[in-house]
């Protein structure tokens, strides 16, 4: 060996130990550093809303065949109603979107309506929904004569618009003719009649187009109403999802699931465009007969705008255990003093699916106030059977919510000190903090990236010895593996539960550590470790609460795809889920493959082609017999079906296939090779389709920490690195300690600039930005 030669290894060693030194700094710091915030997202309907010409249309409705009475009864009433047809349409006729992006959407709206489909019936429309035409279609009428009132003329370039210029497809549109003055029969058929949209109540129209109000960067969808029926009903609306965020890295399929939704219900009917516009409406002889509601938003003597109609003030004295307060209501998210927002105030319903943020998908709830809304609009019966538990203010009494409560009352809904912590489910790493949807109330605002309960959250650092995972909750804690930093103040760490039957009691488990018993009320100490961990009460770490989520219907859960929207419902041989005897369906999860790496063209293929090999060799399939159904983000979750055994095929059962590759999965032998690297499953889940409704029934996953190959060389250099470190450590731990002191506790009083607040929102206050000023609102 050469001088020159010891010269270049000495200096690759001085590097390595570089490298690695600053790796473990960065640990080290980041194991009590707060994340930063993800950028938040605003729902900007109120804004779009207002600027949309909204017109009627006459839909023929099944006329009442009770002859005898002039009212039905309740039983009758209902029977009346069907649950609501919903017909999404994914329009990319520009080729705007790739086939990536259309089949997102096709699966978002999938979802939603799915929801939507379960909690809403009406009085159904008969034959097909054929919108009318808008009277900006005519340019000039007949004023008298014997064409009095019809059109003379056409508008110039005139094509029907609904939201950013979008064009209702003349085939759902009624036709346009022109007549002269003297014959009863139209002269010119400018558009013939279309033929309508077979099965539907409501139309959907759903894009993802980039337009000025994307540029913001903050808005990930928004949503306009056009059309209403006799009722008011709205029947027709549009919704754009901005194309960015739908092809960012951090899509997140659940979450975009329910920002459809709490877009769809703004269509529907929560806007604030529509509530003087509800009915009180009963099935009569002759149809239906409505009346207008009255006095459907009142203003409190505290100045607060309620929504204060009959069922939702029935429903808002059961939740918030306020029955004596006949003034109750909901409160409605104030305007800066212009009036109200189609949101509910947050102080009051923070997690509701129509509160103005939508957080975490895992913690977005459907209240029975929200749907009360849609039943007292007159135009819908609500399923409340399908309402989760909405946990936020539960039997806190009448004055929960109200600036004087928070300021007063700190509990696990209201904080006062500007710390780190855990949101009140304990599910997320969260800051006491206030917003502008708090109205200088202080919450536990999670911290987006911080989520406890999602596997594959980039918090698992061997220092502060966190797992994450859907039995992982969030703790107070300070605790730092023995011998590496010094603890320093408490705030939310991602720890393992393990519930007593009880749900009084449970332990909790740090990476290497025994399952400890963790009392209420209590801090312990968990051996290995440094520091305390604060154990919140049993009811906080033990209660499953189930988010909207779980009404979601997954998609793709059979070979045969299953249509993605309405659109396609025209096939007969389509399988429907579970129709197909034999077949097994589970996902596979890679947590550290990035979605990025495969969502791009022929790259789906590619993955999809490596995945279906490997699985064929490792239960020794042949290929033919598995399928991959969908691919979705987060990480890589793969859905993946293997069908029963056909002449020549290999004979191993499905079942017997699943077993064999779960136990792959479990001792961490099956992973991929794709785009020369090796990527580990970090879990495999079988699905269950029960009448439609696919549930997750079992999950394996391998073992927490995965063995990588040392050499004795990467031996020789950690162990040269680990005696420079020692002498190091101490001063950067301090430097560190320091530096999140002044990170975690912001001066007090100061208000959080809106482009740092944590968790992810979509909503603004109008009257403190708009469009016109938003880029100087964000840089204030
Ligand atoms: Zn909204």
């Amino acid at each position: 060996m050469t001088m020159d030669t010891n010269k270049r290894n000495t200096m690759i060693n001085l590097k390595l130990i570089l490298t690695v030194m600053i790796i473990i700094f960065l640990q080290c710091w980041e194991a009590t550093s707060l994340s930063s915030a993800p950028a938040p997202s605003r729902c900007i309907f109120d804004e779009v809303q207002k600027h949309q010409n909204v017109e009627r249309t006459l839909i023929k409705y099944h006329p009442g065949d009770v002859s005898a009475k002039s009212k039905r009864s309740v039983e009758e009433e209902a029977n009346a109603y069907q649950p609501i047809r919903v017909k999404t349409f994914v329009q990319n006729e520009e080729h705007l979107m790739d086939s990536v992006q259309v089949e997102k959407l096709e699966t978002i709206m999938a979802g939603a309506t799915s929801v939507v489909q379960k909690l809403l019936s009406v009085y159904p429309v008969q034959g097909p929904l054929l919108i009318d035409r808008s009277e900006a279609a005519c340019r000039t009428t007949y004023n008298g004569g014997q064409n009095d009132g019809k059109c003379a003329e056409i508008s110039p370039n005139y094509r029907e618009q609904c939201l950013d210029n979008f064009e209702i497809p003349d085939d759902h549109l009624e036709g346009l003719w022109t007549w002269d003055a003297i014959n009863s029969e139209p002269a010119v058929t400018h558009f013939e009649e279309g033929s309508g949209i077979p099965n539907a109540d409501v139309v959907l129209y759903v894009k993802a187009e980039h337009t000025t109000r994307c540029n913001s960067g903050d808005v990930f969808a928004y949503a306009s109403f056009c059309k209403q029926d006799q009722f008011s009903r709205p029947i027709a609306g549009v919704i754009n999802f901005c194309p960015d965020p739908l092809l960012s890295e951090e899509y997140d399929q659940d979450k975009f699931t329910l920002l459809a939704l709490h877009e769809a219900f703004h269509v529907l009917g929560f806007s604030t465009s529509l509530f003087d516009q509800f009915q009180d409406c009963s099935v009569c002889e002759d149809g239906l007969e409505c009346e207008t509601r009255e006095d459907v938003v009142r203003v409190d003597a505290g100045g607060q705008s309620r929504l204060h109609t009959p069922a939702v003030v029935a429903a808002s004295q059961i939740h918030f255990g306020c029955t004596e307060e006949e003034e109750m209501g909901v409160p409605l998210e104030n305007l800066g003093g212009e009036g109200v927002s189609s949101h509910w105030e947050t102080r009051y319903m923070y997690g509701s699916v129509m509160a103005p943020a939508i957080l975490q998908a895992h913690s977005t709830f459907l209240d029975n106030m929200t749907l009360a809304v849609f039943e007292d609009s007159g135009w819908y019966k609500v399923n409340y059977e399908y309402a989760g538990d909405f946990p936020w203010g539960k039997d806190q009494g009448c004055e929960f919510g109200s600036v004087e409560y928070c300021a007063t009352n700190f509990t696990q809904f209201f904080c006062n000190e500007s710390i780190s912590g855990c949101d009140y489910l304990g599910l997320n790493k969260a800051t006491c903090t206030t917003n502008i949807y708090l109205d200088g109330c202080k919450i536990y605002w999670p911290d987006s990236e911080n989520q406890c309960v999602h596997s594959s959250s980039s918090v698992n650092l061997n220092e502060t010895g966190e797992i994450t995972g859907p039995d992982s909750r969030c703790f107070a804690s300070n605790s730092l593996l023995e011998g590496t930093c010094t603890p320093g103040d408490l705030e939310g760490r991602c720890y393992a539960t393990r519930c007593g039957n009880s749900s009084e009691s449970y332990e909790i488990r740090l990476l290497d550590s025994d399952w400890i018993p963790c009392p209420a009320e209590t801090s312990i100490q968990v051996p290995g470790y440094e520091g305390e961990v604060h154990c919140p009460p049993a009811d906080i770490v033990c209660k499953n609460h189930s988010s909207l989520v779980s009404l979601v219907d997954q998609p793709c859960l059979t070979c045969t795809t299953p249509p993605a929207t309405s659109t396609a419902t025209t096939s007969t041989t389509q399988t429907s889920p579970g129709e197909v005897p034999g077949e097994l369906n589970f996902s596979l999860v890679f947590n550290d493959l990035a979605y990025s790496e495969v969502d791009e063209g022929s790259e789906v293929n590619d993955f999809k082609g490596v995945l279906i090999g490997r699985i064929a060799e490792t239960v020794q399939l042949t290929q033919n017999r598995i399928e991959i159904l969908d691919i979705i983000a987060g990480s890589v979750k793969a859905f993946v079906c293997i069908t029963p055994p056909k002449e020549g095929d290999s004979q191993v059962s499905p079942e017997d296939a699943y077993n064999n590759l779960s136990n792959a999965v479990m001792s961490g032998e099956f992973s991929i090779e794709y785009n020369s690297n090796s990527y580990a499953a970090s879990a495999i889940t079988l699905l269950v389709v029960d009448n439609q409704t696919p549930t997750q029934s079992s999950t394996a996953m391998p073992p927490t920490v995965r063995s990588s190959p040392i050499t004795p060389l990467t031996i020789i250099v950690l162990s040269i690195i680990a005696a420079l470190f020692v002498t190091t450590f101490l001063s950067v731990c301090v430097w560190k300690n320091k530096k999140t002191a002044t990170t975690i506790a912001p001066a007090p009083g100061a208000t959080p600039r809106e482009g740092a607040l944590p968790g992810e929102v979509y909503m603004v206050r109008k009257g403190e930005r708009t469009r016109g000023d938003m880029t100087a609102a964000t840089s204030t």
